[in-house]
């Protein structure tokens, strides 16, 4: 190797290892940004669940409930589960919004739990499609696949999916009983109103606005449940720029 191709190698190979700190710090500081929502009861059978910066969501229906996503650590979300008093057996299935390991890690937890994905998600896990440069995402479980408006019927419960690509291709939204919206990473929430998830997350932030256009026009929604930051009671004005 001549000692200018050397030269440029090490250049490169330098640019890369300083690119890559400064994504991981901007990463970690965003982060720190997020407010998810503490632990406990919020409205007609949906708990709140958390995992240090992210919420998983469970529903109760009868004697199971539903969760929407996983959360990402087992021993952190068993010990909240404890607390509230609800046996990770009794989850019968996981609505998962998209394959984030901070959002399936802790499947393993819900041993009964039949898993639910979107079509679209499939690429992720299946080592079609990289989450970020090289870094591609896992699902080690059996798991059904999702269309878009597909219904899904537990213990009397509705669950519709609603794809929203742009976090990541297959990203999809859940509507619980025509009134109860799971966005994931959809979007995120300041004082009430939506707002895109953070970009520096996104894999396609122009398909994310469009996808939070087509939330914006579901009818019936009483609240919304973000995974990163909190939830709101809905409002006209909750979607305020983004309704067309
Ligand atoms: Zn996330």
């Amino acid at each position: 190797m001549g000692k200018t191709t050397k030269k440029i190698l090490g250049t490169v190979f330098g640019l890369v290892v300083l690119l890559s700190a400064g994504v991981l710090v901007k990463v970690h500081l965003e982060t720190r940004k997020m407010s998810s929502a503490d632990t406990g009861k919020i409205v007609g059978g949906v708990y709140a669940v958390q995992d240090s910066y992210v919420n998983l969501f469970l529903i109760k229906a009868h004697d199971t409930y539903v969760a929407i996503d996983a959360g990402n650590d087992a021993g952190r979300i068993q010990g909240e589960l404890r607390r509230l008093q609800i046996d990770p057996e009794k989850v019968a299935a996981i609505f998962l919004t998209h394959s984030d390991p901070d959002h399936i890690a802790a499947c393993s937890l819900f041993s009964k739990a039949v898993i639910y994905l979107s079509r679209a998600e499939e690429q992720m896990v299946n080592g079609q499609t990289a989450r970020f440069l090289f870094l591609k995402n896992k699902l080690n479980y059996p798991h059904k696949l999702l269309e878009d408006n597909q219904i899904v019927t537990i213990s009397g419960m509705e669950i519709k999916g609603i794809s929203t690509p742009g976090h990541t291709p297959g990203s999809m939204c859940f509507l619980v009983n025509g009134t109860y919206l799971f966005t994931g990473d959809s979007m995120g929430l300041k004082g009430g109103k939506v707002t895109q998830f953070n970009k520096i997350f996104n894999m396609d932030s122009v398909a994310q606005a469009s996808s939070i256009g087509r939330l914006a026009g579901v009818p019936g929604v009483e609240y919304i449940f973000t995974s990163h930051y909190g939830y709101t009671r809905f409002n006209q004005t909750a979607f305020g720029n983004w309704k067309e």
